[in-house]
């Protein structure tokens, strides 16, 4: 029902537009008092009615509404209004004179039809159910009244007939529309131009009624023409609310808070509850119409005010549930459901006066760090200490949200003279750059990703709260990437980046089942004799497009989908079949088993199927576990310490060999890896690389041997590639070894090493 905003249609129309309709309307009450006693009469109120049907299309077409059909509605009860005014014309002495009745009825329950659209779209179901208990009230008493005072009169004079119906039928039509009328005001927060201009019509058309009611209970249905002048000032009113820009948001749905009764709902209803006890007395004043009348009123006001504390305390109770269901416990802070209500309405404004919401994705760098160090005491008092900085550094008019569990979001409409969100980021990056008030030891910086509506340049549609928000956030991911503690602008080129991780992500699912991942196995020997005593299995992505994957561009993916589980467990399936082969290979030839590593990763550390599926795959090919080695890094056990402690006692206790990879670029120390039951340490490269130049390097390679060895711990050194560094290596007392000057990760058939073919000859 709601019309496109096509890029093709016409603009919305000016405020001068609606003004311009009013004046006319202006001149339109000269001419007909000018022209009371001439023929044209009529001519006024017919140009307006008119006028205010072709309003009501134009307004619907051009300032496009939320939803339209209540505007269509009114336009053809103008349709109604002018057919009645002029068949009453026509036809007056007529037997065919309550025709015009037909079409003026027509036209206003077209009208009622549409202000209950209106409402419709403003208020959840059980608030409209009171609106129609109310407005039944509403309705009771007036009709109570109208028959009264106007459809009896007029059956007392003309004898009772369908005229004298009709005649007590306008002005009750009238109070329902000011009835509806009233209730669209109570559901508004803002009571927009076009809402009282309606309002304001609404009540010259009773006031135009209830004179034609009045000559109605004398039996005349064509009095003076100045009878019509409030339904041209009506009319004229309301084309211009039809005309008028702000009639677009007057259907956009409100949710306001809960409401008690209020004032005015009881103002509107007392009086209406005391309009029968009234109608009593009105014509039999007897003492006991009087007691009956007075009784009558005193209980409904009674059961009013019951119902009113009863629907108060309910409110109250309401409130509290409905804050809870807004905000966040531990911060106070709104939450996710209230963001994006708020910026939705704020996008709504802005979007209407030019202006624009800017948006900032904020998390808070390694908080897990925070919670598993210290505990989540200290990471929930760090995240309320950080809600408190957000909210010092805003302004009472900026939203401030959490979102998630260190996922915070602030939300600022930037309007000419604000300063934007990316002064504002700035000021957020600086303030947490502060160690944290009573947490001193304790800085814990943010990452932000800034999105601001209209960046997009409505190329993805129109913006949305959802939309900004998962923008903010792809830019915030740039923010982390690029080195944490600052703020990314979002730029729709970073789409494509998540795009093609999308594509990747989707791809790597398929990888396992199409046979395209495969292991090298790099060798692994002695420093000292170059004797390869085992090798590492390493993962490749025979990727159809892109050939050879590195691991280092896809395990991150794999980990972060939880796909690792399952292709962590082929690898081990894959991997001990191979030592399996390696070991049937050179049974006979007296050599040792060579046994192969494997690399875990945390993810996989944190599923206890792993235990089983390494125990089970030993089993079925009866190979010793002492030819299966793990390969952990340091910060994959301390990403959950507890239960990869208990998981590596379970695969230790299987009897396998544990090692630590990596080792020294993460943040712990060798005997904080006491507690998990590791035998082997392999140094990270970086070390490597440079013991020859670097005496840092050297030492940092001498102090962790020299304390693995008092540990009792093997020391495998990475990345070894110059015939210098094996010697300095050996020097320092490192054991085995593994780099390109020993060899290269290679297919299993290339691995000469299983079967050397030159000591095969000299023996
Ligand atoms: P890593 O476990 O530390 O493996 C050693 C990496 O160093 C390998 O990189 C290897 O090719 C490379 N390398 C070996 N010798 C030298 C050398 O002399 N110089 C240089 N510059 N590099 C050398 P690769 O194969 O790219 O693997 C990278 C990382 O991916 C591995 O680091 C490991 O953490 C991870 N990875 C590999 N396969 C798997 C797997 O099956 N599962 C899991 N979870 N991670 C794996
Ligand atoms: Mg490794
Ligand atoms: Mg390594």
């Amino acid at each position: 029902m709601s019309e496109p905003a096509s890029s093709g249609a016409a603009p919305a129309l000016g405020e001068g537009v609606a003004w311009g309709f009013c004046a006319l309307g202006g001149a339109m009450v000269v001419a007909l008092v000018a022209l009371r006693s001439g023929d044209l009469a009529a001519a006024p109120v017919a140009v307006m009615g008119a006028g205010a049907a072709i309003a009501a299309a134009v307004g619907r077409r051009r300032n496009r509404p939320q939803v339209s059909y209540p505007w269509l509605l009114f336009s053809l009860a103008c349709v109604g209004f002018i057919a009645g005014a002029v068949l009453r014309q026509v036809l007056a002495g007529t037997q065919f004179a309550p025709v015009a009745d037909v079409a003026t009825l027509a036209g206003y329950f077209a009208t009622t039809a549409g202000f209950v659209g209106l409402l419709r779209c403003r208020q959840s179901s059980d608030r409209r159910l009171h609106s129609v208990v109310d407005g039944s009230i509403v309705l009771v008493a007036i009709s109570a009244l109208a028959l009264v005072a106007f459809t009896l009169p007029t059956a007392r004079n003309a004898g009772f007939s369908e005229f004298a119906v009709v005649q007590g039928a306008y002005p009750v039509i009238d109070a329902v529309m000011v009835f509806v009328a009233i209730l669209l005001s109570w559901t508004s927060a803002r009571r927009v131009t076009s809402f009282w201009l309606l309002a304001v019509s609404v009540v010259f058309m009773l006031i135009g009624d209830i004179g034609y009611a009045a000559i109605g209970t004398q039996g005349e249905t064509v009095g003076s023409p100045l009878l019509d002048l409030p339904f041209v000032i009506a009319f004229s009113l309301f084309g211009a609310a039809a005309l008028h820009p702000s009639m677009r948001i007057l259907s956009a749905v409100q949710q306001r808070p809960v409401q008690a009764w209020s004032r005015g709902r009881v103002g509107l209803l007392v009086p209406m509850l005391l309009v029968p006890p009234a109608v009593l007395v009105w014509n039999d004043d007897s003492p006991s119409t009087w007691i009956g009348a007075a009784a009558g009123g005193l209980l409904a006001l009674l059961v009013l005010s019951r119902a009113v504390t009863a629907v108060q305390a309910h409110a109250k109770a309401q409130e509290g549930l409905a804050y809870q269901a807004t905000h966040d416990a531990l911060t106070r802070l709104a939450n996710r459901a209230r963001l994006v209500q708020v910026v939705d309405e704020l996008l709504l404004r802005a979007d209407r006066a030019g202006d624009r919401v800017d948006v900032l994705f904020l998390d808070i760098d390694s908080f897990k760090l925070v919670n598993d160090t210290w505990g989540h005491q200290v990471g929930d008092r760090v995240l309320r200490l950080a809600a408190e900085r957000l909210l010092t550094v805003t302004d009472a008019t900026d939203v401030v949200a959490r979102i998630g569990g260190d996922e915070f979001v602030l939300a600022r409409y930037v309007g000419p003279h604000t300063p934007g969100g990316d002064e504002l980021a700035a000021a957020v990056v600086e303030a947490f750059r502060q160690p944290l008030p009573g947490e001193d030891a304790l800085v814990t910086t943010v990452s932000i990703g800034l999105a601001g509506s209209g960046a997009s340049g409505g190329a993805a549609g129109p913006d949305s709260a959802e939309s900004l928000l998962r923008d903010a956030d792809t830019a915030m991911y740039r923010a982390k990437a690029a080195g944490r503690s600052r703020c990314m602008v979002f730029d729709p080129s970073m789409h494509d980046s998540v795009r093609q991780r999308v594509e990747t992500e989707l791809a790597l699912r398929y990888a396992l089942a199409r046979d395209e991942l495969l292991l090298h196995y790099q060798p692994i020997v002695s420093v000292q004799t170059g004797v390869v005593v085992g090798a590492e299995a390493l993962l490749r992505w025979a990727h159809p497009s892109l050939g050879l994957v590195s691991p280092l561009d896809f395990i991150p993916i794999a980990e972060e989908t939880g796909l690792i589980v399952e292709i962590g467990e082929w690898v081990v399936s894959e991997a001990v079949r191979q030592a399996a082969r390696w070991r049937d290979q050179r049974a006979g030839s007296g050599m040792p088993d060579l046994w192969v590593a494997v690399n875990v990763s945390a993810r996989q550390l944190r599923d206890p199927s792993l235990v089983d599926h390494v125990e089970a795959e030993l089993q079925r090919l009866d190979l010793p576990a002492s030819l299966l080695v793990l390969e952990i890094t340091e910060s994959a056990m301390m990403s959950d310490e507890d239960v990869a402690a208990t998981l590596l006692h379970r695969l230790r206790d299987l009897g396998l060999t544990l090692a630590v990879d990596d080792f020294g670029t993460g943040y712990s120390s060798l005997g904080h890896l006491r507690r998990f039951p590791v035998s082997k340490v392999k140094i990270d490269r970086a070390f490597v690389a440079g013991i020859e130049h670097d005496a840092d390097d050297a030492e940092i390679v001498r102090a962790v041997v020299a304390m693995s060895l008092a540990m009792r711990l093997d020391v495998v050194a990475e990345g070894i590639e110059t015939e210098g560094q094996r010697v300095l290596l050996q020097q320092l007392g490192v054991q085995l070894g593994q780099g390109w000057h020993f060899g290269r990760p290679m297919p299993a058939e290339d691995c000469t090493f299983v079967l050397p073919q030159p000591a095969r000859a000299k023996s």
